[in-house]
């Protein structure tokens, strides 16, 4: 620092800084090479972090220098990040503010717009995820997100292990996940993909099997389960219209009870379900049907697995529950993926972590319209592990 100026009205402090004289080590913001000749003399002023109750703002004496594969360029200072207006140390201060607040409240407290708040945070997590080692892809799970009416869906493809999201993809064609395969993986990176954890919405089953043939497809528990408690929720609301009068009010408001599991019911819950149970053997049928599905699960060999679910689809004959009829052909059909799990377990529920943690930040706050800047902070996110606080506006 060769100078200094303190204006107490304005509360800036403005400090003038340059290399010591000594220190000849110019690289070239081109290519990183040495560079030797200093052919111009140049300054920037930036934001600093500041001091007490004063701003701090640094004034930056830089050079451009002659290199000798770029020829003219401006040497690189790290110190000055980007070309906006703010000293590295600042922006990595905002950075860290982002991830436990809103862009919104971060900009409010350092005095910024919300978009410069936003796209200071962006570079600060751009830095990161350059020099961070990124994990190697084993399982790979592949969700949607439903976004609304106007983005519809948005395609996540997510590292298990990790538990963190790799890519997003407009849409959930097959072709969407196509482009993450082509743009995002070598061939080299999808030989190790052991496993793929999905839904069974084909369009993401088809795009896997040309891309990563070898790879054993498991169809996610999470899902297989939705899918009971939707025929469960069916067969609800065939017996509600199907009975009249007092039957009618039993079934009335029940649907969540009987969407919940049993082990998560408190004594009270469960007598309601009983009493239900007693006048309605069918809903009794039905609760039992998905109840018992879990168990699928729990086995280790392919053999006893399918044992099981031949059993548990047996239970449906002479039942009349055509729900879970359908449900049975579509657990036949997918099969092999669902006895997947005996040979390849992976980690079931970290698809619908992902999933929250992307749905929570949506929630926050705008400005994720730029998908890369939501990816960043969803892989932040993971890799920090971090709760987000929640902030409320004051009503
Ligand atoms: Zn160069």
């Amino acid at each position: 620092m060769y100078r200094y100026e303190i204006d107490e009205e304005a509360r800036t402090l403005r400090l003038w800084v340059r290399r010591k004289p000594g220190n000849k080590r110019l690289l070239c913001s081109g290519c990183g090479g040495k560079a030797s000749k200093i052919e111009e003399v140049r300054e920037r002023e930036v934001r600093d972090l500041p001091w007490r109750k004063y701003q701090g703002v640094v004034l930056v004496e830089y050079y451009r220098v002659r290199c000798p594969k770029c020829g003219l360029k401006v040497e690189s200072v790290p110190q000055l990040p980007s070309k906006a207006p703010f000293s590295k140390d600042f922006e990595d201060a905002v950075g860290l503010a982002c991830e436990s607040a809103a862009a919104r409240q971060v900009a409010r407290l350092f005095g910024l717009a919300p978009s410069t708040a936003r796209a200071i945070d962006l570079r600060y997590l751009e830095r990161w995820t350059k020099k961070r080692k990124k994990p190697i892809l084993r399982d790979l799970g592949v969700d949607e997100i439903y976004l609304g009416k106007t983005q519809k869906f948005l395609t996540v493809a997510s590292n298990l292990e990790t538990g963190e999201p790799l890519w997003f993809g407009k849409d959930r064609k097959e072709e969407t996940l196509d482009e993450f395969f082509r743009t995002e993986l070598s061939v080299f990176q999808r030989k190790r993909i052991r496993a793929a954890c999905v839904d069974m919405w084909e369009p993401f089953t088809a795009s896997i099997l040309t891309w990563v043939p070898e790879c054993r497809i498991v169809f996610d528990k999470f899902h297989v389960m939705q899918h009971a408690a939707k025929a469960v929720d069916e067969v609800r609301r065939a017996e509600f219209f199907r009975k009249s009068g007092r039957m009618r009010g039993l079934v009335k408001g029940k649907r969540w009870l009987l969407l919940s599991r049993w082990v998560n019911l408190d004594s009270r819950k469960r007598q309601l379900l009983n009493d239900l149970f007693r006048l309605n053997r069918r809903m009794m049928k039905a609760y039992l049907l998905k109840e018992s599905l879990d168990r699928l699960w729990t086995y280790r060999y392919e053999g006893a697995a399918l044992r099981y679910l031949n059993q548990w689809i047996n239970q449906l004959r002479w039942q009349r529950l055509d729900p879970f009829k359908k449900l049975a052909e579509m657990l036949l059909r997918h099969q092999e993926g669902l006895l997947n799990y005996c040979r390849v377990p992976v980690r079931f529920g970290v698809v619908e972590a992902i999933n929250g943690n992307i749905k929570a930040l949506l929630r926050r706050g705008r400005g994720y319209k730029n998908l890369r800047y939501l990816l960043l902070k969803a892989q932040r996110m993971a890799a920090l592990k971090t709760e987000f606080v929640v902030f409320r506006k004051a009503a």
